[in-house]
Formats: structure tokens, sequence, C-alpha cells
């Protein structure tokens, strides 16, 4: 079995080495210990195509698949940790959107995602639920055409940038990891709030807490189907 990767991938791996080299690695310690979040950076970064190996043409997507997307992601890596995040988290989240939200969210979020202009986060870790994720309690209650949801999210990252966030939350009390529902939720929703953390090594993570006060949002944000949050949203995992 050969396990070298075809021409294609190498060059996109040579490509996204030499940048990292150049561009990341030098600045890494700045970042890390200014917490000055590089922005600018991750766009040219969603210019030169490092987020887009997941999604679809149609949105802007490369379609150069799974390995495309471990092969960019571990060549940041190797420039700068940290940088490695918006990789994961925007182009793992876009596939989620193109997957499970409704046509206006894709349309609108997902090519400014692919270029960084937008900036998403996973919130599924809680203050009292962690490796156990289905004992998570933030809640969400369908009041006329909204969902209203209260809870808190403990350590997720890129919290304190995120233009949306996806989030679970128990639609249905006590019923495990299948009560469990997918939302997108844009930060500049009323009653939500989020607090830093002060990490070491990568505070360009932006990493931190969020907190859901009876936070409304359209019926339609509710991602893929009620109760299925957990299994539709872990195919990302299986790619
Ligand atoms: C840098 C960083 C970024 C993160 N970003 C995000 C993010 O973007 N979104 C998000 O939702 N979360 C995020 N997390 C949270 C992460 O997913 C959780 O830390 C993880 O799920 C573990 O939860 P915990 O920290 O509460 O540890 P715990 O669940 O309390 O586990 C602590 C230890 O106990 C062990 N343990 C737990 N249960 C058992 C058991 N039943 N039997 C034996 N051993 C057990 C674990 O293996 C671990 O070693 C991030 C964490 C870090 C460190």
């Amino acid at each position: 079995m050969d396990f070298n990767l075809s021409d294609d991938i190498q060059a996109i791996a040579d490509t996204v080495r030499r940048y990292a080299n150049e561009k990341l690695l030098p600045k890494y310690q700045y970042w890390d210990k200014s917490g000055e979040f590089p922005h600018e950076m991750y766009k040219e970064m969603g210019q030169m195509g490092f987020f887009s190996s997941l999604a679809g043409s149609q949105y802007g997507g490369s379609e150069l698949g799974a390995l495309a997307h471990g092969v960019i992601t571990y060549e940041v890596a190797r420039g700068d940790f940290n940088a490695a995040y918006p990789v994961l988290l925007c182009g793992g989240l876009s596939l989620l959107l193109e997957n499970l939200a409704p046509d206006h969210i894709k349309d609108e979020w997902i090519p400014q995602v692919l270029a960084a202009e937008k900036l998403l986060g996973f919130c599924l870790t809680e203050p009292g639920s962690g490796s156990d994720a289905a004992g998570l309690i933030t809640r969400a209650e369908l009041e006329g055409d909204e969902w209203v949801i209260t809870g808190e999210k403990a350590s997720i990252s890129m919290v304190m940038e995120a233009d949306a966030l996806l989030v679970f939350a128990k639609t249905k009390q006590d019923d495990g990891s299948t009560g469990v529902s997918l939302f997108f939720v844009p930060t500049d929703s009323e009653g939500f709030s989020r607090s830093p953390y002060d990490d070491m090594g990568h505070k360009a993570i932006r990493r931190g807490s969020a907190s859901f006060q009876g936070v409304r949002i359209p019926k339609e944000n509710l991602l893929g189907t009620q109760g299925r949050g957990f299994p539709e949203a872990m195919k990302l995992f299986d790619i």
C-alpha cells in the first residue's frame, strides 16, 4: 500500500509549509504574548484557500477533501499551533452548515467563513460536562417562531472573535444525547455575552466562556433534525 501523498496534495503541503515558515512562525511568540488576534492574517489564509478544502464549489469551496484539509491544518500548525484553530473550525464548521443549515444561512455565511471574513465557534462543552458531552444542561425552548436558548458554555475556542456559534442545547429534557439539537446563533443576539480565558501558550485562539440568557433566534436556525444534533454533527468527526 502506498502511503505517499499524491503530487497534488504534496504541492499543497509544500505551499502551506512555505507560507507557515515565512509568515506564521516568526510572529507566533508575538501573537501569543500580546494576545493580539491576527484576523488580517487569517483573511489572507482564507484568500489562499486554506479553509476551503471541505466546502462545495457553489460556496467557493475547492472540494479537495478531508486529506487536503488535514494536511493544510498540519502544515499551518507547524508554523503556529494557534493558527490551525481557524483552519479547523472555519473549514470544518462550514461543512456542517453546508450539510445542516437552511439555504439562506448557507448562502450568506459559508462564502464569508471560507474567506475568514466571518468566524465561527463550536459550543459543546459546559462547566459541568466535558467528556460526558451528553450531560449538557443548556436548553432551547420553542416559543412561537423563535427558539429561546438558556445556558452556559465553557472552554470555547475563538469565542471572543466568533460572529456566530454552533450551539448544542437540549430540546427534550432527560433524554440523554437523543434530546440534543444544534443551533446557529449569531453573537450579536440579545442575551448573549462572553468572557475570555487568560490562556497560556495559546492566547491567540481567544478561548473563553459563552453565556446565553434567554437568547432568541429564528425557528429556522435549528440545524438539521430536532433531537439529532449529536449524530448529525458527529458525522463531521468521521470524515
Ligand atoms: C485548547 C482547548 C480548546 C477547546 N475548544 C473547545 C471548543 O471550541 N468547543 C468546545 O465545545 N469545547 C472545547 N474544548 C473543551 C474540550 O472539548 C473539553 O476539555 C473536553 O471535552 C474534556 O472535558 P473537560 O475538560 O471537562 O474534562 P473532563 O471531562 O472533566 O475529563 C478530565 C479527565 O478525566 C478523564 N475522564 C473523564 N470521564 C472519564 C470516565 N468516565 N472514565 C475515565 N476517565 C474519564 C478524561 O479523559 C480526562 O483525562 C477545548 C479544550 C481545550 C483544552
